[in-house]
């Protein structure tokens, strides 16, 4: 069984269609039973979205990929996920 935290570490790979069949089937599991990473999903496919259409035609692909880096890190750290993986840890 996956958690939320595998969720935040793999939906970008899952947006961009680059999981394995195996793991994308489990991470939907996952999302069909748990609202917030649905919502977390939303707002991601929403960010990565907007930011592809801005940055496609202007942008080289090494500057998109630090782009990408940096909203990665952006929506982590906004993730209520996040934050209860890390109330959990140190025990
Ligand atoms: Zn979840």
């Amino acid at each position: 069984m996956i958690s939320c935290k595998d969720i935040a570490d793999t939906i970008l790979d899952y947006l961009e269609d680059e999981l394995d069949p195996e793991r994308r089937a489990r991470l939907e599991v996952h999302l069909n039973r748990c609202p917030p990473c649905i919502n977390f999903l939303k707002t991601y496919q929403k960010v990565t979205t907007v930011s592809r259409k801005v940055l496609k035609d202007k942008a080289p692909p090494a500057l998109f990929g630090r782009v990408m880096d940096f909203l990665r890190e952006e929506l982590d750290a906004a993730s209520p996920h996040t934050k209860q993986e890390r109330r959990g840890e140190g025990t």
